[in-house]
């Protein structure tokens, strides 16, 4: 049996995959659809990767909604190399952009960004607790911005923007760690962009889904790949593109289809929090939620024990009882469960069932 091998795996990234992906992506690997090869051996101009590769911006752009005005970008280097590509192909010389420094990541884009751009903060959690997601009032963007930054999801701190704020200039969101969880208000974007690796698919692929006729304005000498213009001209096929991970990402969004859509996912993903939150919150605070409750996230689901002993007892009994990758980052430790689309509602019922097993023995 494939599946009783299988652990329930709440890791920040990458994430856990559905099993009839996995299987599928099995039982293809010698024979992809009759043409003798699996399609990582395949060429990536031959007829069978093309209609992979465009399946998959077609079921992107429909499950996500993405109107006619946007370019769906495949490429590679991760949401990381996004921290520096989008100002590069945003702004130009002398032009500024605003940055929530929500956390880690929001603080990593601004740091990369002010190597290609005189970019500025437009909040930070002053007290330094990053516990928090600000609200629109507490946000300051100056004049003549061309976009404010935010991260929807901070993944490591475990906090989200319930609702993302609104602002007098086009947003850019990084949405790696929540993408295609929640709808996307293309209206007040200029661009999207995400990692597949938290909420999708394998690593080695980040999708940047940017407004068309921001494209081309930059006035940067910028070397080919780096263009976004690049690759919207060629579909993302300019240069050979990360196949076996857009691969298996095309499966995971045509299961997110015939799953219901992104609507299915954002209910299975306050499903899930809710279940975990309100353990921690009838734990009488034995469990402990250091975020404040408006920000909570439905992802990246963080919390305490008692004394760093007991959670790293949690963390090893767990592992044992099939629970994996719950320790928290290690730059805040505690106890972190990433309970991204694929992971089932029974996962996190075991996780809770497991929680107060651990808190009736050790309490
Ligand atoms: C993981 C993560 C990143 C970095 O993604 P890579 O694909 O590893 O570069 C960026 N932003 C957020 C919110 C993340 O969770």
């Amino acid at each position: 049996m494939t599946t009783s091998t299988r652990v329930h795996n709440f890791c920040a990234g990458p994430c856990t995959l559905p099993v009839s992906v996995l299987e599928e992506v099995r039982d293809e690997l010698l024979d992809f659809d009759g043409t003798g090869m699996s399609i990582i051996e395949a060429s990536h101009r031959a007829p069978a990767y093309d209609a992979v590769h465009m399946n998959a911006l077609a079921d992107f752009r429909s499950l996500a909604s993405v109107p006619d005005e946007f370019s769906i970008l495949f490429l590679q280097g991760g949401a990381s190399l996004q921290f520096a590509q989008v100002p590069m192909n945003l702004l130009a010389d002398g032009e500024t952009a605003g940055y929530v420094n929500s956390g880690t990541w929001g603080k990593k884009a601004i740091g990369d960004a002010r190597k290609v751009a005189p970019v500025y903060e437009a909040w930070t959690d002053a007290e330094g607790a990053f516990d928090r997601m600000p609200g629109t009032d507490e946000i300051e963007v100056r004049d003549g911005s061309r976009y404010l930054h935010l991260t929807s999801n901070e993944t490591i701190g475990g906090i989200r923007f319930p609702e993302l704020p609104s602002a007098n200039v086009p947003l850019v969101t990084d949405m790696s760690s929540d993408f295609l969880s929640r709808p996307i208000d293309w209206d007040v974007h200029d661009l999207v962009y995400g990692g597949a690796q938290k909420n999708l698919g394998p690593a080695g692929l980040a999708v940047v889904i940017v407004r068309k006729d921001r494209l081309s304005s930059h006035g940067r000498n910028l070397t080919s790949y780096l263009d976004y213009a690049t690759h919207d001209s060629n579909n993302s096929m300019a240069n050979t593109p990360p196949m076996f991970a857009i691969y298996v990402m095309g499966k995971v969004l045509r299961w997110m289809h015939t799953e219901g859509g992104l609507a299915t996912f954002e209910q299975r993903a306050a499903q899930r929090a809710s279940i975990l939150y309100g353990a921690i919150d009838e734990s009488d605070g034995w469990y402990v939620c250091p975020v404040d409750e408006a920000s909570r996230s439905h992802m990246n689901i963080v919390f305490r024990l008692p004394d760093e002993d007991l959670e790293e007892r949690f963390v090893a009994e767990a592992a044992d009882a099939g629970m994996v990758n719950l320790k928290g980052h290690r730059s805040v430790g505690g106890i972190r469960a990433s309970v991204y689309n694929a992971l089932r509602v029974d996962s996190v019922r075991m996780l809770v069932d497991f929680m107060d097993g651990f808190r009736s023995a050790h309490g």
